[in-house]
């Protein structure tokens, strides 16, 4: 597939608004596939039915689709079985559950009361720990950055011992785009007997995952990160831990009997996570980002890949940029600050020319005041971006910060897009 058709995958550069807007906002939530929101449209225009519950055709079938996405979920991270995967409304949500949840399990109890956390963590995988130590106490721990807000592999591994009960850590930083080395993370969490979370939210759109190689614990993700629906979510967990854990929340579905006399017995994993009705559009809607993905990565890397030469490229041409993370083990994601600008200034100007890029500390605090900044200007890129548009942004960038040193100079000669 060429790289404008992959771009006319996506119905958002169609529309007239959209024709001279630059999204370079793909970590934040990225475009939709178009194939993701026929199917959506096709389950609430014409094939509504819930699921799980009637006998009709119509409910059945949505029954099977929906469950067939459960196992097409399976094999894209390479899970072992369907019943290791559980709807969620997204990452957050996943976070939530896991910590919730063995906060009221035993599976803690022969394990020490350390949370081991790395300091770049979104705060989704910092809060749910907090909540649990406040519960259980237990202490966080927190595996450090370098002054590029990189790990430190040597360091953290030597924080994990036997007092460890569980390593949260994302795979890819959203904040920095780092490739976190998670592999040896697990391998020394495991020699200890500690529980392994990892959060992919960062990482499913741009490489493949295989949890059963990885072998953590527990690993999570957002459909709309990976050109799906907003307000679906996955969690993946070994099914041994999920058989352990009680239940998330309750009510229809997630049971197998309910009595006022006997009390009520729980089905088994996944429906025992999964109370009430889900989010069966969104399902739906998230079996055909997989299937892009799934059939699509290679072309999406070498893409992405190109587009982040193109990026560093330009970033590097500027002298007053200082680019934070690791350029050489990153995904297609830069944040940076500039010497003598503020970067929410620049974030309005570019704005300005219709460029959206997001600024901030990007839902990871202690990361950015570990750096000691106050926050970075991000450009998260994303298979349907193009060289025309960073060549757009290169201009406005340039332009801009050239009258954000020098406030006298004139802003009205705008670059126009190719
Ligand atoms: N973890 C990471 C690394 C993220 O980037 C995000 C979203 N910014 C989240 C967790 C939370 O995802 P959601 O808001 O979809 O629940």
């Amino acid at each position: 597939m060429s790289i404008t058709s992959l771009r006319d995958l996506f119905p958002f550069f169609s529309s007239e608004q959209n024709q001279s807007l630059i999204y370079f906002d793909s970590a934040a939530t990225s475009l939709k596939l178009d194939s993701v929101i026929q199917a959506q449209n096709q389950y609430y225009q014409f094939n509504t039915a819930n699921v799980h519950r009637s006998s009709y055709k119509a409910a059945t079938q949505v029954t099977a689709q929906f469950e067939q996405t459960r196992c097409d979920v399976q094999t894209f991270i390479k899970a072992n079985s369907p019943a290791e995967i559980i709807w969620t409304k997204g990452a957050t949500d996943s976070l939530n559950l896991i910590a919730n949840c063995l906060t009221r399990s035993d599976l803690l109890d022969n394990k020490g009361s350390e949370i081991l956390i790395a300091a770049s963590e979104h705060h989704s995988n910092i809060v749910p720990w907090q909540a649990l130590c406040n519960t259980l106490g237990f202490q966080i721990k927190v595996m450090p950055v370098d002054k590029n807000g990189v790990l430190k592999l040597e360091e953290s591994l030597q924080l994990i011992s036997e007092n460890t009960a569980v390593i949260c850590i994302a795979q890819v930083s959203n904040a920095l785009g780092n490739i976190n080395p998670i592999k040896p993370l697990i391998e020394r969490a495991k020699a200890n007997k500690a529980l392994t979370v990892i959060d992919g939210t960062q990482a499913v759109a741009h490489m493949p995952i295989n949890v059963a190689e990885l072998d953590c614990d527990f690993y999570v993700f957002s459909g709309h990160k990976m050109y799906g629906p907003t307000g679906i979510g996955v969690l993946y967990a070994k099914l041994g831990i999920l058989e352990q854990l009680p239940p998330y929340q309750l009510g229809g579905e997630m049971v197998k009997t309910v009595s006022f006399s006997q009390g009520t017995s729980f089905q088994p994993s996944p429906l025992k996570f999964e109370a009430g009705t889900p989010n069966i559009g969104g399902v739906l809607g998230l079996a055909e980002a997989v299937k892009f993905i799934q059939n699509d990565i290679n072309q999406i890397e070498t893409v992405e890949e190109q587009l982040y030469k193109r990026l560093i490229q330009i970033l590097t041409g500027i002298p007053q940029v200082k680019l934070w993370g690791d350029t050489d083990n990153t995904i297609c994601l830069q944040s940076f600050t500039l010497e003598g600008v503020n970067v929410y200034d620049l974030a309005v100007m570019l704005d300005e020319h219709n460029i959206a890029v997001r600024v901030g500390h990007h839902c990871a605090m202690p990361l950015i005041n570990a750096l000691g900044i106050e926050g970075v200007l991000r450009v998260s890129l994303s298979c349907y971006n193009t060289v025309q548009e960073l060549d757009f942004f290169e201009k406005a960038l340039k332009q801009s910060i050239s009258i954000l040193l020098d406030p006298g100079l004139d802003s009205d000669s705008s670059p126009t897009p190719e």
